[in-house]
């Protein structure tokens, strides 16, 4: 699953870090978090499958960063 940004209709996503807001936890009981487009930084909710996979690419990225240091 896909998901794009309303506001600039790019694809590419970053996870959020959790402010807690009202509709967040309304999205939370629907299993969906909280992610940040990484081109113009609107916020948009996806599957927790999705958000694991993000956090999952981020980290490894980072990780290689990390690495050639
Ligand atoms: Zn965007």
């Amino acid at each position: 699953m896909t998901i794009y940004c309303r506001h600039c209709g790019l694809s590419e996503f970053r996870t959020s870090r959790f402010r807690f807001q009202a509709l967040d936890l309304v999205q939370l009981l629907l299993l969906r978090l909280p992610v940040r487009c990484a081109n113009c930084h609107e916020r948009a909710f996806t599957s927790l499958r999705q958000f694991l996979k993000l956090r999952r690419a981020h980290r490894s990225r980072h990780n290689e960063r990390h690495d050639a240091a």
